[in-house]
């Protein structure tokens, strides 16, 4: 292998999830797999089919480049949904190969409708409101003119979905905000029917009003961290665990960041470690270098404070993280050897490090860690 790391994705993690996703918001309710950031940095290409085999036929994306890279790496036919942006030139791309977009603003909403009708296609839209994220999503004074133009094109424009997105349904300190916008959405939809527009589809729900608003999963959830086997935050972890009298964590990770020892050195007491004087050495030392570092991800933040795994030990990362290599201490691991394996994250025999404390001491979110593993490091899926 020509890198010095790479992730590996299991695929029966990702069944696990995807069953269990499932199963709490029942048949009734359609699960949409949200890709955006390189699929959480799982990678769009290897996850969007693994998806697929583990019985997805539905996902969203950010972006109309996110889209084609799908799109060009599933192996059967299955819906894609742009929530964010697409210029009006890739328009014509997505209505020409019907994948279906979200729209908030009138500009796109009539570009898509005169693009539909010079293709002699349908645009197959999903007419996001604004309920009080205030991001994208129509204020409720466009809806008259919404109204206007898809009556005027209804040729043309096929309205599949009605949807809006909560400003933070993770944490119960919005509780007020995202039930005051869920009964904002309740309401505009309710005002559109009555004058006549009707769509298939209400969704709202990310991953943690799925969890914790029921209410707001309506015909479709659109869930990313989950699926990945991430919580989007321990107080939906834990409203989960006190709804259901669970004790384990239902979800399972899919990444295993791993790379291998790229050479050992023996270290006298009282040496310096690497760049500048932040470790000296308190004893004679063996440390492993590893070929990882801020360049691919490694947060220089984990200076003297990340771990890894080798031979199922924990080793401390020492001194600063460089560019491309890291060095962590490994004098108490016994018959360590140049080429050992060398988990960055995930797990080894009965050991693992959690995103969730990697990106602690990196002070990160979970998605924040995920998203910027890069795109140049390769991808393997493991069963
Ligand atoms: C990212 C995103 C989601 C998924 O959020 P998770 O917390 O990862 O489940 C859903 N809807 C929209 C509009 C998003 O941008």
């Amino acid at each position: 292998m020509f890198h010095s790391s790479y992730i590996e994705l299991s695929k029966s993690a990702l069944q696990n999830n995807i069953t269990f996703l499932k199963q709490q918001i029942g048949p009734g309710v359609k699960l949409s797999s949200v890709i955006k950031g390189n699929a959480y940095g799982h990678g769009i290409e290897p996850f969007g089919s693994l998806a697929q085999q583990c019985g997805v036929d539905h996902f969203s994306v950010f972006s109309a480049d996110e889209a084609q890279r799908l799109y060009a790496a599933l192996l059967q036919p299955a819906t894609i949904v742009i929530m964010g942006f697409l210029d009006n030139d890739e328009l014509e791309w997505a209505i020409q190969h019907e994948l279906e977009f979200f729209v908030f603003e009138p500009d796109r909403l009539e570009a898509a409708a005169k693009t539909a009708k010079a293709l002699g296609k349908k645009a197959v839209i999903h007419l996001e409101l604004e309920t009080g994220m205030h991001r994208t999503g129509f204020d409720t004074g466009y809806l008259p003119a919404v109204q206007t133009l898809l009556n005027n094109y209804s040729d043309h424009v096929h309205l599949k979905g009605i949807c809006t997105h909560f400003a933070g349904a993770e944490s119960f300190q919005n509780h007020q905000r995202v039930t005051a916008q869920l009964e904002r959405f309740i309401e505009q939809v309710k005002q559109l029917q009555a004058t006549g527009l009707q769509a298939e589809q209400l969704h709202t729900a990310s991953s943690a009003a799925t969890i914790s608003y029921p209410q707001s999963r309506f015909d479709l959830v659109r869930v990313g961290i989950m699926q990945y086997g991430f919580w989007p935050s321990p107080e939906t972890y834990t409203y989960y665990t006190s709804q259901n009298k669970e004790q384990n964590d239902p979800l399972q990770r899919l990444i295993n960041w791993k790379s291998r020892i790229m050479t050992l050195k023996q270290v006298a007491q009282g040496d310096y470690i690497g760049y500048g004087t932040t470790f000296k050495a308190p004893r004679d030392m063996v440390l492993a270098i590893v070929p990882v570092g801020y360049a691919w991800g490694y947060s220089r933040s984990l200076s003297n404070q990340g771990q890894v795994l080798i031979r199922g030990h924990r080793a401390g990362v020492v001194g600063i993280v460089s560019m491309n290599v890291l060095t962590v201490d490994v004098t108490d691991i016994p018959d360590v050897t140049q080429g050992d394996e060398v988990v960055l994250l995930g797990k080894q025999k009965d050991q693992s490090i959690s995103v969730a404390s990697f990106a602690e001491l990196s002070t990160q979110l979970n998605y924040e860690l995920l998203t910027r593993l890069p795109l140049n490091i390769p991808r393997l899926i493991v069963d």
